[in-house]
């Protein structure tokens, strides 16, 4: 039985160290007080710094102990060449005095990107110029700046016409998982044919309410979303 209950990662650095948390949960479910012990396994030249839990775990019986594991990339580490390299640490647990191990896990951390000022966003300045000179150089680039300008423009008159509204209002609810989207009968996709018209193709048979209107509705999050990233672009 797993005693392995929650993993709550979390990670940033700490002066020019970076350094990832891992608090995890140990619960204890065989209704009897155990002595856990933990053991890290890791390969030859593992270039981190390590705080692993400090000797035996005392998990009393039906009762939750939160560990730590602390991993220090040290700054001298953190270097354009080394960026993203990804190592790896199983931390096992096992009762005192046995072999076996109640639970494992694998604890991954990579040597992070450059930190960057904030707002945090997907793209900036030098990015946008650089997008632009792509654009002069590269058809490809150009054909994907040309899209996203296309589809900025058509904002909104191609969502009102794609989902057959009247105005470019947001969806009254949440959505629905893709795969309801299926006649019930024949097991085809059905056809939008406006707001509570999902029409099978074969009979003509519709479909409205839920779930089927819901899918619509994720549809038209997935648009909304793509739609204010594609006009956010050309404002930067
Ligand atoms: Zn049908």
């Amino acid at each position: 039985m797993g005693l392995v209950s929650n993993l709550q990662p979390s990670s940033g650095y700490q002066g020019s160290d970076f350094v990832y948390r891992f608090a995890i949960k140990l619960q204890e479910r065989t209704r009897a007080a155990r002595t856990i012990i933990p053991r890290a396994i890791f390969q030859e030249g593992y270039p981190f710094r390590l705080r692993l839990p400090d000797g035996p775990i005392q998990l009393p019986a039906d009762g939750e102990v939160q560990t730590d594991v602390e991993v220090t990339i040290p700054s001298t580490g953190i270097r354009d060449d080394t960026r993203l390299d990804l190592y790896r640490l199983d931390l096992a647990f096992s009762d005192q005095g046995s072999e076996l191990e109640a639970d494992a896990l694998t604890l991954e951390t990579a040597i992070p990107l450059p930190g960057r000022s904030r707002p945090h966003v997907l793209i900036d300045a030098n990015d946008i110029q650089r997008m632009n000179q792509w654009s002069v150089s590269a058809a490809w680039a150009a054909a994907h700046r040309n899209a996203i300008l296309q589809a900025a423009d058509s904002w909104p008159a191609a969502y009102i016409k794609n989902y057959h509204l009247t105005e470019a209002a947001l969806p009254p609810e949440g959505g629905q998982w893709s795969m309801w989207y299926i006649c019930p009968q024949h097991s085809v996709s059905l056809r939008y044919e406006g707001p509570a018209r999902n029409v099978c193709p074969i009979d003509g048979k519709n479909y409205s309410g839920w779930p089927y209107d819901q899918v619509i509705y994720s549809r038209m999050h997935d648009y909304l979303a793509g739609i204010a990233r594609d006009l956010g672009w050309p404002i930067g």
